[in-house]
């Protein structure tokens, strides 16, 4: 039987995948071609959708001594998920949740797990943002498919805080766009060989 799975979509927002927005990666449309084909041939069951949450006082935006230009700003137009992703999980029927990241204007935070809680006699765990204002309940054995934007900034470190909390996500390359460093991933293959694969064409050596 087919194993269901959870895709984690990071920052799939309009600052990032609109032409237009304020921090465009280029890309983004094919992820976003490429995530709707995943959703058409595999069985999810669930979305997780991370936000990029700032506040104006950003230490990361240029304006205030960062490097970034100001981007996702709460509430913001540009904050908003990508109108054509919201359109794709509608049109599947599949539930999804929000985490938000990035609050903490004196915290520069890529990626969107940096904590986790454990449950009580169990084995889930909760993941949480730096400030703790952003949960989401992390099933052990369920598998975890991870995509997004920027593959070289909040995915990757969004897929260090999985890996550094013991959930070991499929990372799905094709379902992302880049700033510049594509080939960073290859570098972390180590950490997911005896673990979950990669999928992706670049990736095909490493499905399990
Ligand atoms: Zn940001």
């Amino acid at each position: 039987m087919e194993t269901e799975k959870i895709l984690i979509i990071v920052d799939f927002q309009r600052d990032f995948c609109n032409p237009q927005g304020s921090l465009y990666v280029k890309g983004s449309e094919e992820a976003l071609e490429n995530i709707k084909k995943f959703l058409e041939e595999n069985l999810v069951k669930e979305v997780i959708l991370t936000l990029d949450w700032h506040n104006y006082d950003d230490e990361s935006f240029k304006v205030n001594g960062g490097q970034w230009p100001v981007h996702c700003l709460q509430y913001s137009e540009g904050a908003g998920i990508s109108d054509e992703l919201m359109k794709i999980i509608g049109e599947h029927e599949l539930p999804y949740q929000i985490f938000r990241k990035g609050d903490d204007p004196t915290h520069e935070e890529y990626g969107a797990f940096e904590k986790k809680i454990q449950m009580h006699n169990s084995d889930n765990i909760m993941l949480v943002n730096h400030l703790e204002t952003s949960m989401i309940m992390i099933k052990p054995d369920t598998e975890y498919v991870l995509c997004g934007i920027a593959g070289d900034y909040c995915v990757y470190e969004t897929f260090k805080n999985l890996m550094k909390h013991g959930i070991k996500p499929r990372v799905f390359m094709d379902g992302m766009a880049f700033i510049n460093q594509k080939s960073l991933w290859m570098a972390r293959h180590s950490l997911t060989k005896d673990g979950k694969a990669f999928i992706g064409e670049k990736f095909d050596l490493y499905e399990r």
